[in-house]
């Protein structure tokens, strides 16, 4: 079959690879739809960041060259030996962090935080830019009728939002700010909306993005451009400031915006790989209080929130599918457009079959 591997930046193929069979606790799965992830654009663009180049990854085995994709739904179309909570004819999503099990992290539930953290997709053992798939049984996440191919492919960034809000402490009645409207900002617009948040303030200089924040129920849109975001956040708010700053956008101006925007003892939490390190001016911190944190990933409680809050088709996730296309065209209408010019684009769907 064929899969899309990255060999290194700026490098990806279409490769002929060996059909996978499931080894003992993995499941093998027909993919419906995979989305490029951000991540795999800073790879292709930056990398490499999480793909092991020369060094085996400890868990999986496997680096350079890897199969990627871990933004995906499809059917289970057979399973390993022991494998006993996944049934062959099943609709799943993953989550894609590849964990030891017996750190102190993962003792913690926290897998995310394991020792040695592999992300399926990147960090070899597989991905999902192919037409099958196979990973551990502990990944799979079952899919309800109600949850599209389309928007079970967008459950992992969902989950990544629900970690993000979750971090900062969004519940009934809080507000927030959120920089940067691509896929994973959205994704924390739609999360803090789920979890209760009073003001839901967006802000996104591309047009069909803002849209699409619009569409996810965002309570304010901005643009950085030609809007004060700090000024603004401030009028919206009584004067206070918000309860959190999610930085998903990386850019030079973004974190200061973040850290302008809190209330006193708010949270700014980054959400977003940065490809080169931001200036910070400690001093400012003085002033709030405020607490800064960052946001990976997403537990398996938080991945299965995720699929409810789908299930509930509150939230129109359908409609930040900007593209499908086919593995075929993956790296010249996926990857690099993504890398140069993402415009209006939000999440691009590759359909391998
Ligand atoms: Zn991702
Ligand atoms: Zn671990």
């Amino acid at each position: 079959m064929k899969a899309l591997q990255y060999h290194g930046r700026g490098d990806i193929r279409l490769n002929d690879v060996p059909e996978p069979e499931p080894g003992p606790g993995e499941v093998k799965v027909a993919i419906a739809a995979a989305g490029i992830c951000g991540s795999d654009i800073h790879e292709y663009r930056g990398g490499p960041i999480a793909v092991p180049m020369t060094d085996a990854h400890p868990l999986t085995g496997e680096h350079a060259p890897v199969t990627l994709g871990h933004e995906f739904a499809g059917t289970v179309v057979a399973v390993g030996e022991g494998v006993t909570d996944v049934q062959v004819g099943q609709r799943v999503a993953a989550s894609a962090v590849v964990r030891c099990g017996t750190c102190p992290s993962c003792a913690q539930g926290l897998p995310q935080l394991c020792a040695t953290l592999g992300f399926h997709g990147l960090s070899g053992g597989g991905g999902a830019f192919a037409a099958f798939d196979t990973f551990p049984a502990y990944l799979a996440h079952a899919l309800p009728d109600s949850v599209s191919d389309q928007v079970g492919a967008m459950l992992e960034p969902l989950a990544t939002g629900v970690h993000a809000v979750g971090r900062a402490g969004i519940g009934p009645g809080s507000t927030a700010l959120i920089l940067g409207g691509g896929p994973i900002g959205l994704m924390t617009a739609v999360a803090a909306q789920a979890a209760g948040a009073e003001q839901v303030i967006v802000s996104e200089p591309a047009a069909g993005r803002a849209k699409a924040a619009e569409r996810v129920g965002a309570t304010t849109v901005l643009d950085p451009r030609s809007d004060d975001v700090v000024a603004a956040v401030r009028d919206l708010t009584g004067g206070r400031g918000v309860d959190a700053a999610f930085d998903a956008a990386a850019v030079a101006t973004s974190f200061d915006t973040a850290l302008g925007s809190v209330r006193p003892r708010g949270t700014l939490v980054n959400v977003a790989v940065w490809e080169q390190p931001t200036p910070l001016n400690p001093t400012a911190l003085l002033f709030t209080e405020a607490t800064i944190t960052g946001a990976l990933a997403y537990t398996d409680a938080e991945f299965e929130r995720a699929v409810e809050i789908a299930a509930t088709g509150a939230h129109d996730l359908a409609s930040l599918v900007s593209r499908e296309i086919s593995l075929d065209d993956a790296v010249t209408e996926g990857f690099d457009r993504l890398a140069t010019d993402p415009g209006d684009d939000i999440k691009v769907l590759v359909r391998p079959s």
